[in-house]
């Protein structure tokens, strides 16, 4: 495929100025409803909800600059905005599994995306299974006649594990099962699921997407085919809208998208490559570090690493490691990540944290993410508080 033209696409592409008066930025149509002047006009706006501006929960003008400008970035035929990642996330495997149908997800997705498939669709006959995505393999074992759905999520958000996106797509191709993938970690920039094979990609675009952490929000990118379905049963009847001013907000955020996530991922190197030699750290999770399990994989299907990464510290009690996270004062100790700010997000935070568990995540995995200051004043912070462990 021809290599996407990024500035056009976040710059120009759908962006209609002379429907309103060559404004440069477009405007938050902040509306419900749009009106018609004939029976006529009105029954035509009906029949097709999904191109016509006729009620705000099926098509609005703003959210539609959004809806051409994120399927452009992931070269899909269309995409879908949601009211978050979890509403993008839900609507898409509910469109893919009815009752009796079996699913197939790699084991630490995100959470509710987890709980989803494993928990909330088992009383409408939904089945699962958890695998091990760094085994392609597994994905095989796992595969039913009812298999309908493989769910990744390449890298994960906390232990940062790939599959081999290509290899699962071709393997589920085969056996005529739909595959999702999380692509959140990786955005457009840095990783292309559907030119690997893969069926639909979803986001959270309350990470870097929105990139401001100052909105909630989440997309589907698929075939056009795949998006009207969606939104004639799941995007109409779930009703999990973006609202128009978030989605203008988006808007604003994407310009800068690509510099963004080219800042983080260069910061996040040269970190990684600090934290690589502290005697504290006792591993470093990255998928581009020299270090990393999968890096082949990784560098296969990435074009740059993203700014998230997990490190394990060496302490020997949760105490020392908290004054670790409580003295840092440049990374702000809070959930969810991609925006400007640097944070900092510890497992001893999670209220189910045991030390002998082997099935939950280790207890001194603390997670970073690499936001847009300065990298050296990052590492000096680190260094500091390092310290104290
Ligand atoms: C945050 C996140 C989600 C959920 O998205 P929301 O916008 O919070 O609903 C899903 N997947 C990943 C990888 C995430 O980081």
């Amino acid at each position: 495929m021809a290599k996407k033209d990024l500035s056009f696409i976040l710059n120009h592409l759908g962006e209609d100025r002379e429907n309103y008066f060559n404004a440069i930025a477009p405007p938050v149509i902040q509306t419900s409803n749009f009106c018609f002047k004939t029976v006529a006009d009105m029954r035509s706006a009906l029949g097709q909800e999904f191109e016509v501006p006729f009620y705000t929960r099926g098509n609005n003008p703003t959210v539609t600059i959004l809806r051409k400008k994120i399927a452009a970035l992931e070269g899909a035929e269309d995409a879908l905005i949601f009211a978050s990642g979890c509403a993008a996330i839900s609507a898409a495997v509910m469109s893919i599994v009815k009752s009796g149908d079996h699913a197939i997800c790699v084991k630490n997705a995100y959470g509710w995306t987890n709980s989803l498939l494993t928990q909330y669709l088992n009383p409408y006959g939904v089945t699962s299974t958890i695998v091990d995505g760094e085994n392609t393999a597994s994905f095989e074992k796992a595969i039913r006649p009812t298999t309908k759905l493989i769910y990744l999520e390449s890298p994960n958000s906390f232990t940062l594990e790939v599959q081999d996106i290509e290899a699962i797509a071709r393997l589920a191709r085969k056996h005529g099962i739909t595959t999702i993938i999380d692509n959140s970690y990786s955005t457009p920039i840095n990783q292309s699921p559907l030119e690997l094979g893969i069926d639909m990609v979803v986001h959270s675009a309350s990470k870097y997407l929105g990139g401001h952490s100052d909105i909630i929000a989440g997309v589907i990118c698929s075939s056009r085919e795949r998006v009207n379905k969606l939104f004639s049963e799941e995007f109409m009847t779930l009703g999990g809208i973006i609202s128009p001013q978030d989605a203008w907000l988006m808007l604003r955020g994407l310009r800068t998208l690509d510099l963004r996530v080219k800042r983080s991922s260069e910061s996040a190197a040269k970190i990684v490559e600090f934290l690589e030699k502290h005697p504290k750290i006792e591993e470093v999770i990255y998928p581009f570090s020299s270090t990393y399990k999968h890096r082949d994989i990784a560098r296969k299907q990435m074009k740059d690493g993203g700014g998230l990464l997990s490190v394990k510290i060496r302490a020997k009690e949760a105490p020392q490691l908290e004054s670790f996270c409580n003295s840092l004062s440049r990374f702000l100790m809070a959930c969810s990540w991609g925006g400007y700010e640097s944070l900092i997000f510890p497992v001893v935070a999670l209220p189910s944290t045991n030390k002998t568990d082997k099935n939950s995540l280790p207890w001194n995995l603390v997670r970073l993410y690499i936001g847009l200051e300065d990298a050296d004043v990052l590492i000096e912070d680190l260094r500091v508080a390092l310290e104290k462990v």
